[in-house]
């Protein structure tokens, strides 16, 4: 059986995991810039080192690649036919990994706010995507 991605796809979804900025997080950080809001990048001081931190909304956000976290019920986060075992010991490691971090945000009273990408990979989504984000960050002060 083949892989489920293409040799292009493969690579942009192993570029996710380099740690540098990808193109989901681009997007959100200019759109809050655009919107007023300031924050801080990568914050390792932070459980999982959120992609943006909000400190005058305590708040924090991840920018997620669906495959990667284990995105439930997307179609982006099915795992490659081949090699199942080893993506699936991976990716749920991965979502055990998020959500203790998520616990220990939480714990220290910071909200924590995921954006999947799927959830911005259009324009019409990422319109409802953001003005969700707006709203909920307001309600934060
Ligand atoms: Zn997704």
């Amino acid at each position: 059986m083949s892989d489920i991605f293409s040799a292009q796809k493969r690579s942009e979804i192993m570029s996710n995991i380099s740690g540098k900025e990808t193109k989901p997080e681009i997007l959100v950080r200019k759109f809050l810039f655009a919107n007023g809001f300031r924050f801080r990048k990568n914050d390792k001081r932070f459980p999982g080192t959120p992609d943006i931190v909000l400190p005058k909304y305590k708040t924090v956000i991840f920018i997620h690649g669906c495959f990667w976290h284990g995105h439930e019920n997307c179609k982006k986060a099915k795992l490659p036919a081949t090699r199942i075992e080893f993506w699936e010991e991976k990716i749920s490691k991965n979502i055990l990994r998020d959500s203790s971090n998520y616990n220990e945000l939480k714990k220290l009273g910071w909200n924590v706010l995921i954006i999947w990408e799927c959830d911005i990979n259009n324009k019409a989504k990422r319109e409802i995507t953001f003005s969700k984000l707006l709203v909920t960050l307001k309600s934060q002060i």
